[in-house]
C-alpha cells in the first residue's frame, strides 16, 4: 500500500494520469479501511473546473513601501491575496514582505459594489448626486473636446494638473502617465511642492544645508530612541516597511524608546515605547524647555556646538545678525519677547510635566548614541516649519552626530526641496 501512495504521490498528474490514479487511491483507501469513496466522479468534477493561478503583483499605495503579491486568481477572479515568500527570515532584506491591510482588502475593494466601474457624467447641479452613465468612447471624446477647447481658448496654461493619484511607482498609469499625455499637449500648469513634506523640505536646508538622514537601521547602534511625532506603526508597515526595520535594529541595540505624540500610537505599543502626550502644535515649545535645561544644568557644550554651527550663542552670530538673536539668547529671554523658556513655561504649553522636560534633556545629552527623529504630521500646520527645525537642532545641540547611531533629527525621505 505504502508503494501504491508513494506512486500516487510523485507521478506527475495529467487528467488521463489523475483520472487513472483515482482509481488507484480508491482502491488504496478501499484497502486501507474497506471503505468505497466516489472518487471517480469527483476527479472529473475537479478536472472540469478551471486551476487556479498565482499572478504576480505589488502594492501601488503611496505610503513609502512596495509589497509584492501573490494574487490567487481562478475564472479570472481573484480568490485570495497572499504574501510572497521570504528566502530567510533570520536574516533582514531575505524576509517575508508581509503586506499590511490594507491591501489584503484589494479584494474587496476589487469587487466592491460601490466602486465606480463606468464613466458617469454630472447631468444636475454640483453636489446634487445626479449622474448619467456613458461610455468610455464618450467620456474620452468629451475630455479630448474640452482640453483642445481650452487650449485654443485660454492656452495651455489654462490646464491644471491636479497632484494625486493615490497610487504610485509606475510609469504607464497614474500621475505620470497624465503628466506625459498632457505635455505631449504642449505642457500644463503644475503644481509646486508637495503635501507630504511641504515644510519640512522646506526648513531643512536652513539647518543642514541639505536634507540629510540617517537609514533606520542605524539604530541598531543608538542606546536611546526619541521620535517626535512619528508613527511608523501605522505608516510605514508591513514586512517591508521601516517599521519593521527599527524592530529589527531594536532586537539588535536594545535602545530605549520614546515616542512623544498627541496619540497613543500602534508604534508606542509595538516598539514598546515610554509613550509622553503632548498637546499637538507645540513641540517647538518641548525642544526649547529641553535646551533651556541643558543650558542650565551646564550639558550644552558651547565650544562644541560652536565648532560646528552658526547661531547659537552671541560670539557665533554672523556679523550682520540683530543683538540677541541667536538661539541660545531666545531660550534665555534675552530676544525682544523677554520670556526664558524654561522647563516649566514648556509644560504650560505642552502639557508634559516640567520634571519629565527636565529629564528628557539630561536622557539625550546622557545618551552615548541618541537617535532624534520625526514624522511628517507636525510640520503640517501653520508655522510647522518651526517645530522641524527647532527638532533638527536637538543632535546639534546635544552633540548627538558624526558617529554611528544617531540621525539628524530629520526623517530620511526627502534629500532636496521640492
Ligand atoms: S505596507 Fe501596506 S499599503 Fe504599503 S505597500 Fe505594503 S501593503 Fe501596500
Amino acid at each position: 500500500m505504502r508503494k501504491a501512495l508513494n506512486t500516487l504521490l510523485t507521478e506527475k498528474l495529467t487528467r488521463r494520469t489523475f483520472l487513472n490514479s483515482s482509481g488507484k487511491a480508491a482502491a488504496v483507501g478501499a484497502v486501507a479501511t474497506s471503505t468505497t469513496f466516489p472518487f471517480t466522479a469527483s476527479a472529473e468534477t475537479s478536472a472540469q473546473a478551471s486551476k487556479e493561478e498565482v499572478k504576480y503583483s505589488a502594492c501601488l499605495v503611496n505610503c513609502g513601501s512596495r509589497c509584492p503579491l501573490k494574487v490567487h486568481v481562478k475564472d479570472g477572479v481573484i480568490s485570495y491575496i497572499d504574501s510572497e515568500d521570504g528566502i530567510n527570515d533570520e536574516v533582514f532584506g531575505e524576509h517575508q514582505i508581509t503586506p499590511c491591510l490594507r491591501v489584503r482588502a484589494n479584494r474587496y475593494k476589487t469587487y466592491n459594489h460601490d466602486r465606480i466601474k463606468s464613466p458617469l457624467l454630472r447631468v444636475g447641479k454640483r453636489g446634487e448626486g445626479k449622474f448619467k452613465k456613458i461610455s468610455w468612447d464618450e467620456a474620452t471624446t468629451l475630455i479630448a473636446d474640452k482640453l483642445k477647447y481650452t487650449i485654443e481658448k485660454h492656452g495651455n496654461e489654462a490646464i491644471f494638473y491636479q497632484y494625486g493619484t493615490g497610487c504610485n511607482g509606475g510609469n504607464i498609469h497614474g500621475r505620470n502617465a497624465m503628466r506625459r499625455f498632457l505635455s505631449s499637449t504642449g505642457g500644463y500648469l503644475n503644481y509646486h511642492n508637495s503635501y507630504s513634506t511641504a515644510q519640512i523640505s522646506r526648513i531643512e536646508p536652513f539647518v543642514y544645508g541639505k536634507g540629510h538622514g540617517s537609514f533606520m537601521s542605524e539604530i541598531a547602534n543608538s542606546d536611546l530612541v526619541v521620535m517626535f511625532c512619528q508613527n511608523l506603526a501605522e505608516t510605514r508597515m508591513s514586512g517591508g516597511g521601516q517599521i519593521y526595520e527599527v524592530l529589527q535594529a531594536l532586537e539588535k541595540s536594545q535602545a530605549k524608546v520614546i515616542i512623544i505624540d498627541p496619540r497613543y500610537t500602534d508604534s508606542s505599543i509595538g516598539l514598546n515605547a515610554e509613550w509622553l502626550p503632548i498637546r499637538p502644535g507645540t513641540d517647538a515649545a518641548l525642544v526649547a524647555g529641553i535646551v533651556h535645561t541643558l543650558v542650565d544644568e551646564g550639558l550644552a557644550d558651547d565650544d562644541f556646538i560652536n565648532k560646528y554651527a552658526t547661531g547659537w550663542d552671541e560670539d557665533n552670530l554672523p556679523a550682520t545678525a540683530p543683538k540677541n538673536s541667536s538661539y541660545k539668547s531666545y531660550i534665555m529671554g534675552k530676544y525682544n519677547d523677554g520670556i526664558e523658556k524654561t522647563a516649566e513655561w514648556a509644560a504650560d504649553l505642552t502639557r508634559i510635566p516640567a520634571a519629565r522636560i527636565r529629564q528628557l534633556a539630561r536622557e539625550m545629552a546622557s545618551a552615548n548614541n541618541a537617535w532624534i527623529s520625526q514624522g511628517w504630521g507636525l510640520q503640517r500646520t501653520a508655522n510647522g516649519e518651526q517645530g522641524c527645525r527647532s527638532i533638527m537642532m536637538l543632535p546639534v545641540i546635544t552633540k548627538q552626530f558624526g558617529k554611528p547611531g544617531p540621525n539628524t533629527g530629520d526623517w530620511l525621505y526627502h534629500e532636496e526641496p521640492y
